[in-house]
């Protein structure tokens, strides 16, 4: 049996799965403020979807910075987690190896092992896969190969602290919660639009969504011509509630930019509000391959 842990700032998910990566009891809850009510909660989650049954290994998604070798973490929006080391408390807890790496990282693995439509895409793996979630913020993961893309001494890149060409109606209200005033996640993130709009995505009119879907195109239209993927999957609550209209203006938008490199094809994520969860599991089964 393996176990997956999502561990979010406003709510937590435990399942337990198969060998297939098939899931066969989840639990969830709200994510509690203090640190040892969020330690003790995610063991009873694990002795509730474990039911007993040994443990064969652990894999987790949690919100960054973390060092993925230690397994120590500090995730941004949980404030009382501050260089808690995760991997060593559940390893000698539960007597099993545990990987930990951050979400959006560990949701691109997901999509790459089970987000993928099998009837189009058969067993041809896609090689290099960009996993975006649009929700309260923004972030991503790159696949290389299967494997996650890792900048300089193991760092997570932060792909929504790009600044952009951008279209805005208020460019005053533009403030980045990581301090810049010109950054992508400030421009179309949950809580980026919230400030600019006034209002959530789920209420903005036609023209304020082409604004949106401008300034998602021209921060991916950058990370395509650097990196060149193949596929990019959108996800989370911002680009779900956008749907098929966000993802249509988007690949337009690509296909009309990559002048020198092939336009990716964009897709919304299968896998819901599952990813992070699902790309847990996706590491349990991993935890062995230590190297990437
Ligand atoms: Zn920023």
């Amino acid at each position: 049996m393996y176990v997956g842990l999502d561990i979010g700032g406003t709510k937590f998910q435990v399942a337990s799965a198969n060998e297939k990566g098939e899931i066969i009891r989840r639990v969830r809850a709200e994510t509690p403020l203090q640190l040892k009510a969020g330690l003790d909660l995610l063991h009873e989650m694990i002795e509730q979807v474990s039911d007993k049954e040994k443990i064969n290994s652990i894999g987790v998604a949690i919100g960054g910075p973390l060092n993925w070798r230690s397994g120590i973490v500090s995730p941004l929006h949980q404030p009382e987690w501050r260089n808690v080391p995760l991997k060593e408390i559940l390893e000698s807890t539960y007597h099993c190896p545990c990987r930990i790496e951050v979400d959006t990282d560990a949701a691109a693995l997901a999509e790459g092992a089970f987000g993928l439509d099998t009837a189009t895409d058969k067993s041809a793996e896609i090689s290099r896969l960009l996993y975006i979630t649009l929700s309260t913020g923004m972030g991503g993961g790159f696949l290389v190969d299967g494997a996650i893309y890792r900048g300089f001494n193991g760092s997570h890149p932060e792909v929504a602290h790009q600044a952009i060409l951008f279209r805005c109606d208020h460019p005053e209200r533009i403030l980045c919660e990581c301090g810049n005033n010109d950054c992508l996640e400030a421009l179309v993130s949950g809580n980026g639009i919230r400030r600019i709009y006034g209002k959530p995505a789920s209420e903005l009119s036609e023209t304020e969504w082409e604004q949106v879907a401008y300034n998602v195109g021209q921060g991916l239209r950058n990370l395509a011509v650097i990196y060149v993927p193949e596929r990019i999957v959108l996800g989370g609550g911002v680009a779900l509630g956008g749907g098929e209209a966000l993802v249509n203006q988007v690949q337009e938008f690509l296909n009309s930019t990559c002048r020198l490199t092939p336009a990716p094809t964009v897709q919304l994520s299968r896998l819901g509000y599952d990813t992070a969860l699902r790309g847990a599991i996706v590491l349990a089964r991993k935890v062995s391959s230590v190297e990437n």
